[in-house]
């Protein structure tokens, strides 16, 4: 028998949602307070590494295929690549930089 299973959501509601905009990555949906200096305004550390390291697998993807006409991928995978970054630059994150305790920006 079939039964029906809503779509899961992707993130954990955080404990702290009130009050912790400016905490909460609008990226992520994480908090930004993983340690480390802030690269990036408004972004958390995490995400700024994603992005960077996907900018990177494009352009290595382009410089090695460079006849290729589509940049063709499956969100499936795309989805798997980002998960997979996510998580390796949230561990590196936190094993290299203690985490900023309260009220000190980085
Ligand atoms: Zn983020």
């Amino acid at each position: 028998m079939l039964t029906f299973h809503p779509i899961p959501t992707f993130r954990m509601e955080t404990k702290r949602a009130t009050s912790s905009a400016e905490k909460i990555c609008p990226r992520c949906q994480q908090e930004k307070s993983l340690g480390g200096k802030r690269l990036k305004p408004g972004e958390c550390n995490v995400c700024v590494v994603v992005q960077g390291a996907m900018e990177a697998y494009g352009e290595v993807l382009v410089k090695h295929f460079p006849e290729a006409k589509y940049g063709d991928q499956s969100p499936l995978t795309t989805f798997a690549l980002l998960n997979a970054l996510e998580n390796a630059a949230a561990e590196w994150i936190s094993n290299n930089f203690p985490k900023k305790k309260h009220g000190k920006a980085a």
